[in-house]
């Protein structure tokens, strides 16, 4: 079990991390989870015992990161976000070296550094120079250097980053087995990469841990339901009517629409079955006309993004947005007149493979003053 307890992380005025404390229990696999400069890299270099925190402490299996680091690193594997690799060794080569740094024994060397280039499908390149393994390929090299005294917890920072799609599937399918003996920590700014791979997730937003659950327990609690919203001629008594037959709608709020004869309403109807024909047909029937019919996307990919949208000093927090969901769902009136912008959450730009490196602090260099101490012990 890990256990980080407050941790903070200032680097001059930069709050890399801001009071984090999670527990990771053992032989599942986790997701750290947030969008570029999230302070997802420091936490992990500060749990694999690579830099130091301003305060908070870590406890490996009762092993204190700070206080007994020898210990307590030798309980991880950690692939860092820039993989530690000699361009001029083969892989063969280059994991006997990390092995002997590592203190495996000698006698074990040669049987450990095989298993773990089997292991990660790299032995078949065993003797080429990493320089000339695909990107792909040096990431397996740089699982299998993590992989080598046997630790029981793996650390992987953004695994899969500048893979193609193929070299990515075999990345998580090579974390999925490393799951089934060790507790994985794999850090994604891509939901879908965590959501393929982990049994729970914690995202972090501007240094702060803004979600931390199961991630089916996430996706079923923070989106029970779909919102419906429609456009329709005809009367609120008939239409109202037509609704009332279907059971998979939860709540119906109605509104006054600018257009005269027009209803405009929102449903939010169960996720099992798409009504959205059903609707559409017995509105028909009526001879009510649906003029504009709108799936709200409530996936946990919106849900991410919401929460870690850019409100200054101030990212959202699950718990907050529970309650305030719970309140509109559980609703069953018709605000007639009312607008609905409360219930409204701002969605901000899916990240993308461009626009990935432009807000990642890391690379501007304009911390370079603080920099030093720590990027060279990495
Ligand atoms: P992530 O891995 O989630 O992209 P990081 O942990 O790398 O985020 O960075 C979190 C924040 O801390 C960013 O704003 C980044 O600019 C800053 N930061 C990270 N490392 C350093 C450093 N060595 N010196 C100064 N600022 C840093
Ligand atoms: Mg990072």
């Amino acid at each position: 079990m890990i256990e980080v307890k407050h941790i903070t992380k200032k680097y001059g005025d930069t709050l890399a991390v801001n009071d984090v404390s999670f527990k990771i229990r053992n032989g599942k696999i986790y997701g750290l989870l947030g969008p570029n400069g999230a302070g997802k890299s420091t936490t992990m270099n500060i749990i694999a015992g690579c830099i130091s925190a301003t305060s908070g402490s870590v406890n490996i299996n009762g092993y204190d990161v700070f206080e007994n680091p020898l210990e307590a690193k030798s309980l991880i594997g950690y692939l860092p976000e820039q993989p530690p690799l000699y361009n001029e060794m083969t892989p063969s080569e280059y994991l006997e070296f990390v092995a002997e740094a590592k203190n495996v024994p000698y006698e074990k060397i040669y049987r450990q550094v095989r298993q773990v280039m089997e292991l990660t499908g790299i032995y078949s390149m065993k003797d080429r120079l990493i320089k000339n393994l695909s990107k792909g390929y040096k990431q397996r090299v740089g699982i299998a250097q993590a992989m080598l005294g046997n630790p029981e917890i793996i650390i992987l920072d953004e695994p899969t980053v500048g893979l193609d799609p193929k070299q990515i599937i075999e990345i998580r399918e090579l974390i999925k087995k490393l799951g089934e003996s060790k507790t994985v920590i794999v850090s994604s700014h891509i939901l879908a990469e965590i959501s393929a791979v982990c049994d729970h997730v914690i995202i972090i937003s501007q240094g702060k841990v803004v979600a931390d659950d199961e991630i089916k327990a996430l996706e079923a609690e923070i989106s029970p339901f779909d919102k419906l919203h429609l456009s329709i001629k005809g009367d609120v008594k008939g239409i109202r009517e037509v609704l009332d037959r279907f059971e998979n709608i939860q709540s119906i709020n109605i509104y006054a629409s600018k257009t005269p004869g027009v209803i405009e309403l929102t449903l939010s109807v169960t996720k099992e079955k798409d009504i959205r024909d059903d609707i559409f047909f017995a509105m028909a029937e009526r001879r009510y006309a649906v003029i504009t019919m709108e799936k709200e996307d409530t996936s946990l990919e919106s849900v991410f993004l919401s929460l870690t949208s850019e409100t200054k000093g101030n990212p959202k927090l699950y718990r907050q947005r529970k309650k305030k969901k719970k309140t509109t769902d559980d609703s069953f009136s018709d605000n007639t007149g009312e607008n609905d912008a409360g219930n409204t959450e701002s969605v901000p730009e899916i990240p993308t493979e461009e626009n990935d490196n432009q807000n990642n602090g890391i690379d501007d260099g304009k911390n370079s003053a603080d920099n030093t101490d720590d990027k060279e012990n990495n």
